[in-house]
């Protein structure tokens, strides 16, 4: 069982753990994977056992490029881990990568929930965090086996426009 220090806070990932323990692990490797369908072939996250859209258990790890853009954020101004008190405020953001967009239907994709940090994992300032604004992977190592992937901004174009919350 790994039992690892994340900002002063214990993330233990038991040995049986079947769905988080390969992710972590594979981010280690500086490599973003998500699950694939055998049957459908859609790619999933969080890395759950079934398909969401045809039920099917079969599944392979497929290595995505981790690039995309901010669909949705939020400032969080009250922590409530004690380990993010002295972040705050600080941005989550809903990044939609760019495999799979539009599938399987029109509104959906791939998003994943995470931290935006500077390259050197501050937390990003709000004034940077905008709606549209393109955002790679990147890895915070925190053990041989563990790393939790979090998402940087990059100086690519947005494919179209930028929104932020105060700034119409
Ligand atoms: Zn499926």
């Amino acid at each position: 069982m790994a039992n690892v220090e994340y900002r002063g806070m214990s993330l233990v990932i038991p040995d049986n753990d079947s769905e988080w323990k390969e992710y972590l692990a594979a981010a280690r490797g500086h490599r973003l994977v998500l699950r694939e369908c055998t049957a459908c072939r859609l790619l999933r996250y969080p890395p759950t056992h079934a398909c969401p859209w045809c039920m099917e258990l079969g599944w392979t790890w497929r290595e995505v490029s981790g690039r995309g853009a901010i669909y949705s954020y939020e400032i969080v101004v009250h922590a409530i881990q004690p380990g993010f008190k002295a972040w705050a405020p600080y941005p989550v953001v809903l990044v939609e990568l760019d495999e799979q967009r539009g599938q399987p239907t029109a509104d959906e994709a791939l998003r994943i929930v995470t931290n935006l940090v500077t390259p050197d994992f501050m937390p990003e300032a709000e004034a940077n965090v905008a709606i549209g604004k393109r955002v790679r992977v990147v890895f915070l190592d925190l053990a041989d086996d563990v790393a939790l992937p979090q998402f940087t901004l990059t100086d690519e174009p947005p494919a179209e426009r930028v929104w932020r919350l105060g700034a119409l």
